[in-house]
């Protein structure tokens, strides 16, 4: 038996320790993997640890508001959501607000637009290209040329702008949702390779024309990267975390099932 994703979010609804200590054991490497991207030497900051899982357990968050089927991959998206909120990343030095972004990105295509888009995220272009499937050269040409295009919209102008305003324009994007975008599950379908070529070509339309939209999917390209050869913790590791959250270890024959990844 397989306890998947979607068990474990229903169980953390129902405020049951399976759920919980399934999401510690499981998810903590993961969001430690995410600190170590964002915030390089904080991964290990036992404070910052504690207000994520806070904010996790909050009522309000995406937990106990999922409006999508939870699978794996949505849900770590989102966890990404609530590590980058409890950053408070500082404003940038020059600041570029997502309107100015979406206009001088105007001619680039899906992927081009997707290659810009990560390195707000910090993705440096030999972790972007493989994401995309084009080369890291590509990733950089890309890069270049999108810097050129922000140059002739802005007034002050340095190479580094987009990554400097990352933690501002996906706080941006993420709530400029439109009624014509597009639901999690058909950007892991192109990821999964499960999309026919229309559907594929209606997704490059829109995304030309939709931050929230490429934001949205590199999210989801970076969720691969996230989990990639993520290790549980141990029983050891995750039970002063639990008793942390007040959380009640479950006994002994139930880690069994619990440590199998779903
Ligand atoms: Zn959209």
């Amino acid at each position: 038996m397989i306890y998947t994703c979607y068990e474990m979010v229903t169980d953390c609804r129902a405020n049951r320790p399976e759920g919980w200590t399934h999401f510690i054991t499981n998810y903590v490497p993961v969001i430690r993997k995410a600190l170590a991207h964002y915030v390089p030497g904080k991964e290990a900051d036992p404070m910052l640890l504690e207000r994520i899982l806070l904010a996790v357990r909050k009522p309000e968050s995406f937990v106990f508001q999922a409006t999508e089927p939870p699978e794996e991959r949505w849900f770590v998206s989102q966890l990404r959501q609530i590590v980058m909120a409890e950053l408070h990343s500082p404003a940038a030095e020059i600041a570029l607000d997502l309107e100015q972004v979406g206009a001088a990105l105007e001619p680039l295509t899906m992927t081009e637009k997707q290659a810009a888009w990560l390195e707000t995220m910090r993705y440096a272009p030999e972790d972007a290209g493989p994401m995309l499937r084009v080369s890291a050269e590509t990733v950089e040409k890309v890069r270049v040329r999108a810097a050129e295009l922000i140059r002739g919209k802005v007034d002050a102008w340095r190479r580094t702008l987009l990554a400097e305003n990352g933690p501002a324009l996906g706080r941006e994007a993420a709530v400029a949702q439109g009624a014509d975008c597009l639901p999690g599950k058909a950007f892991l379908d192109v990821i999964d390779g499960r999309t026919a070529w229309r559907g594929r070509e209606m997704m490059d339309q829109h995304l030309r024309g939709c931050l929230h939209c490429v934001d949205h999917f590199c999210r989801l390209l970076e969720v691969v990267y996230l989990l990639r050869g993520s290790q549980p913790l141990t029983a050891e590791e995750a039970e002063p975390l639990l008793r942390r959250l007040g959380i009640e270890a479950p006994k002994p024959t139930g880690w069994k099932r619990l440590l199998r990844r779903a």
